[in-house]
């Protein structure tokens, strides 16, 4: 996993930060949806399009990622899910 700062453009829901995000290499997904299945609050879910070895690639919601790297830890797949967790900037 990686660590970035969040420097105040992140992804917020409601009146908190979001701790985390979550970034899939389209071409190594293979759409099996564990990452889907494993997280926690339910922010991954497998999108509609296809990428070229015809699978339904996952993709993070947009907001409410926790940073908790489940879904990194849940891929069987080296390289498709990167996490970043967000640190705020003081
Ligand atoms: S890092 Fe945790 S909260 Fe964020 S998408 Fe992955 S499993 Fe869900
Ligand atoms: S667990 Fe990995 S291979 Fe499976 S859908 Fe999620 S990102 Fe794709």
């Amino acid at each position: 996993m990686k660590r970035e700062d969040n420097d105040g453009n992140g992804e917020m829901k409601g009146s908190k930060p979001d701790r985390g995000r979550v970034e899939v290499a389209v071409e190594e997904c293979k759409g099996c949806g564990l990452c889907v299945e494993a997280c926690p609050v339910g922010v991954m879910r497998l999108g509609e399009g296809f990428n070229s070895h015809g699978y339904h690639p996952a993709e993070y919601t947009g907001t409410g990622c926790t940073g908790c790297g489940v879904c990194f830890f849940a891929c069987p797949e080296p390289g498709a899910i990167t996490v970043l967790r967000l640190t705020m900037n003081r």
